[in-house]
């Protein structure tokens, strides 16, 4: 008989497979062939975070290999973004510097973008500080930053004018009010504010939201300031206003997670928004039916 928790995670998995490719590697490639057939771009992400054993960190980085020498062979327009901490951070800056060198060298071979997930606040300066190192040995490279935390600023203006790529995301990480901006309202103005000065001040770079508020604020800035960017969602959200961004000749990119480790994923997605609670309440009412 299946216990409360294998129950739980069955409903779970219900509603996380809209976001999710499934477990393995093809899954991704998959859906991202689903996501160029549709138009879009597709950014490859390995689900999980915070490993420490140097085995398993082996596995992650020959997957990113292989799926970064796949996708010419699936005819994908494909780049690849990684979490510091899958790839060696949560055991020391070295241990990630080596590892993210060997997935930045096959990319380089292969012609793949590689992004820099941001982590929660105390890995921003060593995740920075990694960006620096690999950005002046392969230009591919880009990194996320969140509008949530009041340093950014700071750190877009330096990364700007060191030339970096820019993904610009709201931030999905708990972090205390001293370094961060709480409500949804004063990181929505902090991710206009930036947005802003990316259009004015930069090239090359990701507005991650699915926010239709800010979603238009930045095609008002492109007519004003026309730059190289793509709009960056996650796979399975906003997907009816992807076609519509494509029409008017955008680009857009969807960020593809798989792998096994998918509820810390799927539980930030089901925090961001209330209807996707009640869509897991519904799911478990259904689950209980069967
Ligand atoms: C491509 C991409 C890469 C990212 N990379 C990082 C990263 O490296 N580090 C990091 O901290 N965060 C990252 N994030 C997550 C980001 O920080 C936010 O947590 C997430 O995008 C929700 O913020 P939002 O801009 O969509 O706006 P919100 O204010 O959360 O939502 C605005 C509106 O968007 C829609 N929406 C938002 N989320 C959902 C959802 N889950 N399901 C359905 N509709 C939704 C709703 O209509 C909602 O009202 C990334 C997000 C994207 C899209």
């Amino acid at each position: 008989m299946a216990s409360g928790i294998q129950l739980m995670e069955k409903v779970l998995f219900r509603v996380a497979k809209k976001w999710i490719a499934g477990d393995t590697i093809d899954d991704a490639l998959s859906s991202a062939k689903d996501a160029y057939k549709n138009g879009r771009h597709a950014i490859v992400n390995k689900l999980g975070e915070y490993h420490k054993s140097k085995n398993q960190i082996k596995k992650i980085v020959s997957e990113y290999q292989k799926i970064t020498e796949s996708f010419r062979e699936w005819k994908i327009r494909g780049a690849i973004s990684v979490k510091p901490t899958q790839i060696g951070l949560s055991i020391s800056q070295k241990e990630c510097l080596r590892n993210l060198t060997t997935i930045v060298e096959i990319a380089k071979r292969a012609h793949v973008f590689v992004w820099l997930d941001m982590e929660s606040a105390d890995h921003t300066d060593e995740t920075i500080e990694l960006y620096n190192t690999f950005f002046s040995r392969y230009e591919r490279v880009g990194i996320a930053l969140q509008a949530n935390l009041k340093r950014t600023e700071d750190d877009l203006r330096d990364l700007i004018n060191m030339g970096a790529k820019i993904r610009l995301v709201k931030g999905a990480y708990k972090e205390n009010s001293k370094m961060a901006f709480k409500s949804k309202e004063d990181v929505d103005k902090n991710y206009i504010k930036l947005m802003r000065r990316l259009f004015k001040e930069s090239n090359e770079f990701g507005i991650a939201s699915h926010d239709s508020k800010i979603i238009k604020k930045a095609i008002q800035l492109s007519k004003k300031y026309p730059k190289k960017f793509e709009f960056q969602m996650l796979k399975g959200i906003r997907d009816e206003l992807k076609p519509e961004l494509i029409k008017k000749k955008f680009v857009v990119s969807d960020y593809i997670p798989y792998g096994t480790n998918w509820l810390p994923y799927s539980f930030r997605r089901i925090k961001e928004r209330k209807r996707n609670i009640l869509l897991l309440g519904s799911s478990l009412l259904q689950s209980n039916r069967v």
